[in-house]
């Protein structure tokens, strides 16, 4: 009999499921938009029913379109947004409110709140994170304190919290498992990542009962089961999007580090069992836990990636898709002397100026929009370089190859300027789908279907991007940049 995995990938716009054989390929994929809420200024919020109900209907429709039974299901990964939280009544089965989404920031005042009693230290110790709205102790919060009745019921030990993946869960097991994995617990700005347990101090502080938590268990776990038609599917592997996609990407090893090119980029480097903390402003946060054992990451992010490449199409309108932008690009064969910072919304990991604003440098009389498009997508890999610096300063590692994915990461000229500016190795996988994977292998590993040894063999390079450019040029190119970024810091009063 075949067997098969189905990973359930969760992500911020859309609910889409997949369905991968035994060889690790994909052989059905289904996905479905929902709602975005936006009831009032930087505040973000989705349904969870309808969350769960695309979920379900893409599940649906995959395995009709797979052409598979059940019964050949042998396990189901989940990955998902992270953070984003969700309350509900476990006696009803109804959340008492919307999802409150990771990009929502009502709760930034709490967090001031939080720093004025001088409480940085001790998240930063305990949960590895920063006082953030990012995360989702302050948004449980304020549903406890501004959702009619929401207190009462809490005090009386009927409400469940859970990031999706285990509002998921919980359904899927017809409220049976109120789980999560390490990797989205330590998203939580709640979870004790040292000890591995919820921190009482940060729970008293925010007035969150611990009743509400779920239980915290390894990623590649058998969870519980979900019933479909008469047949019983073990939900054995969970992890949070970005850590899901480390482990597609087959970073298994300390000092293995990926990037993901989306509107922004996030870069999570696996530090093996070592808690690391940065002193560079990374996260610290649990890469999974796996065979009685727990995996530390460092993370970074840049907050404008692909949205300079969406700038370059929509506000200035110099180019009329993402894709032209290589062969603009490439058109430039002499060293740019034009230089973009798109600090769009002040400039993040390692410089924290929220003050900064974009800026183009170095234009002279014969600069063309190519210059400009070239420089923008060369935004990109300076910034990686930028985090990618501090994060082998925090972890001791010298990084020899960075694997890539998300949609600009489909940009050759980027990957080849990437890998000169780092002077390593970029390696582009054959499978780019590397969230979707992760949860498959997480699961698939649980339930026996494979080992990590048989991933590892099985991933095919689409493209290694070699290092070409001199160490000189190099040196020059980047000391410009750094120049660049230096003379946009303190824009705004
Ligand atoms: P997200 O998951 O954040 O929505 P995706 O991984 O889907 O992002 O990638 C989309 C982003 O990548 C967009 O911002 C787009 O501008 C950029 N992008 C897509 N293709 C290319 C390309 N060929 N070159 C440069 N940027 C690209």
């Amino acid at each position: 009999m075949a067997k098969y995995i189905v990973a359930l990938d969760q992500g911020t716009t859309s609910s889409r499921s997949v369905i991968i054989n035994e060889s690790g390929e994909i052989i059905a994929i289904n996905q479905q938009e929902f709602k975005q809420f936006f009831p009032q200024h930087s505040w973000v919020e989705h349904d969870p029913e309808e969350i769960l109900q695309s979920q379900l209907s893409t599940l649906k429709e995959t395995i009709q379109q797979a052409k598979i039974h059940p019964s050949e299901i042998v396990g189901i990964g989940i990955t998902n947004q992270r953070e984003t939280t969700i309350v509900w009544n476990k006696n009803t089965g109804k959340p008492i409110y919307n999802a409150i989404v990771w990009q929502d920031k009502r709760t930034a005042d709490v967090c001031e709140q939080l720093k004025e009693k001088g409480l940085q230290n001790h998240v930063k110790k305990t949960t590895g994170l920063v006082i953030d709205s990012y995360f989702s102790a302050t948004k449980i919060n304020w549903i406890l304190n501004n959702v009619k009745g929401a207190r009462a019921q809490a005090d009386n030990d009927n409400l469940l919290f859970g990031t999706v993946d285990t509002w998921l869960l919980w359904n899927l097991t017809n409220g049976k498992v109120h789980a999560t994995d390490y990797s989205n617990a330590s998203r939580t700005m709640l979870y004790d990542i040292k000890n591995l347990c919820w921190d009482t101090k940060l729970l008293n502080e925010l007035a969150i009962p611990i009743s509400m938590l779920p239980e915290v268990k390894p990623s590649s776990y058998h969870f519980g089961n979900f019933k479909l038609e008469e047949c019983t599917i073990p939900i054995a592997g969970i992890a949070g999007d970005q850590q899901a996609a480390l482990f597609g990407q087959a970073c298994f090893n300390k000092g293995e580090a990926k990037n993901t090119y989306g509107t922004g980029c996030f870069m999570l480097m696996n530090t093996g069992e070592n808690l690391e903390y940065s002193k560079n402003g990374l996260l610290t946060t649990i890469a999974w836990g796996i065979d009685n054992k727990i995996h530390y990451a460092l993370e970074g992010s840049v907050f404008v990636a692909g949205s300079a490449i969406q700038w370059l199409r929509d506000g200035l309108q110099i180019i009329n898709n993402a894709e032209e932008s290589e062969i603009l690009a490439k058109s430039i064969t002499e060293e740019n002397p034009v230089y973009v910072v798109p600090a769009f919304a002040g400039l993040g990991a390692p410089y924290w100026d929220m003050y900064a604003r974009g800026a183009v440098f170095g234009l002279t009389r014969d600069t063309g929009k190519n210059h400009l498009i070239k420089a923008t997508l060369d935004s990109l890999a300076y910034q990686t370089k930028d985090i990618l610096e501090v994060m082998q300063k925090d972890s001791g590692v010298k990084l020899t190859s960075l694997k890539v994915d998300g949609g600009a990461a489909a940009n050759n000229y980027l990957m080849q300027f990437q890998a000169d500016i780092l002077n390593a190795h970029v390696e582009r996988p054959e499978i780019i789908e590397t969230t979707i994977m992760g949860a498959a292998y997480l699961a698939g590993i649980c339930v026996g279907l494979w080992k990590q040894e048989d991933i590892l063999k099985r991933r095919k390079i689409n493209n290694d991007f070699s290092p070409s450019l001199s160490e000189e040029k190099r040196k020059k190119m980047y000391s410009k940049w750094q120049k660049a970024v230096e003379r946009t810091k303190n824009w705004i009063d």
